[in-house]
């Protein structure tokens, strides 16, 4: 199906002491014949897989020595595409990986699309499309919490899961096919036994589908706002955060005067944290534009930290404040609580509390802080997680349903597999179940790329740097 021989750069492209070039594909050890001699002039041919070969990189077209590297072989099937394929390391700058990779090219081999290996890969069975996307998502991963959700699903944890269901669901279809088929043989389907099965799958569906949830809150993270009027110390809050995460801090490109963003790993969950400008009435226009940008950004939040100066009290844009957030999911950080006596803090978060309770019928939970002594800033972090994942499960146990992907093709199976239990439970003919029943074992079967479409495979593979 596949017979031409891709090659690509398959490290980050920059000064470094080691650079990768891939080729793969059915000419793989022809092209590397041609541009690769072993320092022992062993003939690249004859040697075995899973072996590695120092020896020199030649320009093909005219013979010149380019660089020295060592080439490792594997050969078909056992190798990450499926296909024969080489590697060859050489020196990691900029200007050796061009022309090893051009040496490639002159010897017969075309420059890979993104993802192409690993679109191999899939094609030729070495993985499923779910463990496919794992491996993009591993090399994305922000924190250790998001490689490990991804590594399960590329070790096949979601895909064994979703195969299990769809086994399942094709052997209901096969007793009503049966059933439609050689009446005489089988009998009547018992509709009352597909309903049980039936409703078995939903609850199966539905149980990966809670995970959905915390799986893309471990991929994606979320946004949280940090808000407050000025001065209450919403930037001093954010410092402490970044500090205390000790984690990959990632700058977010597209920072605004009035918004700065920056990305936090907070017990394992990437959190994109905003400062917003103070919120409060003004008659500034400029300051206008700030404020209504904060309205909008505390909408689209995850979460909303609200900041209390806890040395000036409660006030009434506070009060506005928590009432505009009272819906959501927000946290009240009652901060400079190093200006107060301890009890004095107490007393006041109390009243928040009650007035919460008793203005918005809403709970929330209060943590006090001193944002630059960094006092209380651990047990913000494990509310902020507790609040986002509603107790906080770990997520390496089971399967876990982290890509918006999979959790559409899980709803849609839901959606179908509920209507294949109103028809089993009606008194319509037995076959109208298989309808909504093939519905739902295609939507499964686009999680592991059994039923995907081409066009969906391509979107996906796209994603990819070039050489994965
Ligand atoms: P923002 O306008 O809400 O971002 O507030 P800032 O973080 O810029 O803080 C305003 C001022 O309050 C600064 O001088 C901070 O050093 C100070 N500040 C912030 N948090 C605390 C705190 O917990 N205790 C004390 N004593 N000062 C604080």
């Amino acid at each position: 199906m596949i017979d031409d021989t891709i090659a690509a750069i398959a490290t980050p492209i920059g000064e470094a002491a080691i650079g990768v070039v891939r080729i793969s594909g059915r000419g793989a050890l022809d092209v590397a014949r041609q541009m690769f001699r072993t320092a022992s002039d062993v003939p690249i041919e004859g040697l075995p897989t899973h072996t590695a070969h120092y020896g020199f990189v030649i320009d093909p077209s005219s013979g010149e020595r380019i660089d020295d590297g060592i080439l490792v072989i594997y050969r078909s099937p056992r190798s990450y595409t499926g296909e024969d394929s080489v590697e060859i390391s050489c020196h990691g700058g900029i200007v050796p990986l061009r022309r090893v990779l051009t040496s490639a090219l002159r010897a017969g081999a075309r420059l890979a699309e993104p993802g192409e290996f690993t679109k191999r890969a899939f094609i030729n069975g070495r993985l499923d499309l779910a463990q496919a996307e794992a491996v993009l998502d591993i090399i994305r991963a922000r924190t250790d919490e998001a490689m490990r959700v991804a590594r399960s699903q590329l070790d096949g944890v979601l895909s064994a899961e979703i195969r299990a269901l769809r086994q399942s669901l094709v052997g209901i279809m096969a007793g009503i096919e049966a059933s439609i088929d050689f009446p005489d043989e089988v009998g009547d389907a018992d509709t009352t036994e597909i309903a049980a099965a039936l409703r078995d799958a939903i609850e199966h569906v539905k149980g990966l589908l809670d995970t959905a949830e915390r799986g893309k809150i471990f991929r994606e993270g979320i946004v949280a706002v940090i808000a407050g009027r000025p001065n209450v110390g919403k930037s001093s809050l954010l410092n402490a955060l970044l500090r205390e995460s000790r984690a990959i801090v990632t700058p977010i490109p597209g920072t605004t005067r009035d918004a700065i963003e920056e990305s936090v790993n907070i017990r394992g969950i990437p959190v994109r944290t905003i400062d917003t400008a103070g919120v409060r009435d003004t008659d500034d226009m400029v300051e206008q534009i700030g404020v209504e940008r904060t309205k909008q950004m505390i909408e689209q939040a995850d979460m909303i930290l609200t900041v209390i100066d806890a040395s000036e009290g409660f006030l009434d844009e506070d009060r506005d404040l928590i009432r505009d957030v009272a819906e959501r999911r927000f946290i009240v950080v009652l901060n400079k609580c190093d200006l107060v006596r301890q009890e004095d803090a107490c007393r006041l978060s109390v009243e928040i509390k009650d007035w919460m309770q008793n203005e918005l019928g809403v709970s929330a939970p209060i943590v006090l802080t001193a944002a630059p002594s960094n006092e209380g800033i651990k047990e913000l972090e494990d509310k902020i997680a507790d609040t986002v994942l509603s107790g906080g499960v770990s997520p390496a146990e089971g399967a876990l349903v982290s890509n918006v992907r999979h959790r559409e093709a899980l709803e849609n199976a839901l959606e179908s597999l509920g209507e294949a239990l109103h028809t089993a439970q009606s008194d319509m003919p037995v076959d109208c179940i298989t309808i909504d029943l093939r519905a739902a074992i295609n939507a499964l079967g686009k999680i592991t790329g059994e039923t995907v479409t081409e066009d969906v495979i391509d979107r996906i593979f796209s994603e990819f740097c070039i050489g994965k």
